[in-house]
């Protein structure tokens, strides 16, 4: 009885835990997708997950497959290497947080060559379907929330009223055509 009790006890404590970072990393999440200001304070100490042309870039390791999250420091460095095409962080999205509150954020750099990029990031640009099956857990569903959401902006770009372009947000969580004021909310399952 004793020892049940225990162990309910020690249950309760941790997922009281598991409750409390929940809810920390939700309103981190929640003002950064509000507050254009703190998510550009969040992409400088945030870390990236690669695409071109909404393939993820994954990366083999030992038995498994994991998706290299790059800082942001990193990535500026390698693709300045890689070409001469302009990079803005600010195209990214925010697509979660760590639970000690690194942001994260998905970027497509399908300007770039593959083959260039292949050779300074660890891994390959890998069609989704089959990077969802290979990366278990939490990751493999980043990835594909990550991809459905730089879908929808790739879609997105033009107001479908006015045909203007739209303007995103520093993290994605809208869209907005400055001619008429209509915003745009992703529907990502
Ligand atoms: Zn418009």
């Amino acid at each position: 009885m004793q020892k049940m009790l225990c162990a309910a006890l020690r249950y309760t404590a941790r997922s009281a835990r598991l409750c409390s970072s929940y809810v920390k990393e939700t309103r981190f999440l929640f003002e950064l997708k509000e507050n254009d200001d703190a998510c550009r304070q969040a992409l400088k100490s945030g870390s990236f997950y690669l695409f071109h042309n909404l393939s993820p870039l994954v990366h083999k390791s030992g038995n498994g497959f994991y998706a290299p999250a790059v800082s942001g420091t990193d990535l500026m460095q390698v693709l300045s290497s890689c070409g001469k095409e302009k990079v803005n962080l600010e195209d990214s999205i925010l697509v979660g947080c760590s639970d000690s509150s690194i942001a994260k954020f998905a970027l497509d750099v399908g300007s770039f060559e593959k083959s260039a990029l292949e050779q300074k990031f660890p891994g390959k640009f890998t069609d989704i379907r089959s990077a969802v099956v290979k990366i278990d857990g939490e990751d493999g569903s980043l990835l594909s929330r990550a991809q459905s959401l730089l879908r929808w902006h790739d879609m997105h770009q033009y107001c479908s009223k006015s045909g203007k372009p739209t303007q995103k947000n520093v993290s994605g969580s809208k869209r907005v055509c400055p001619s008429n004021g209509i915003i745009y909310y992703p529907q990502v399952s």
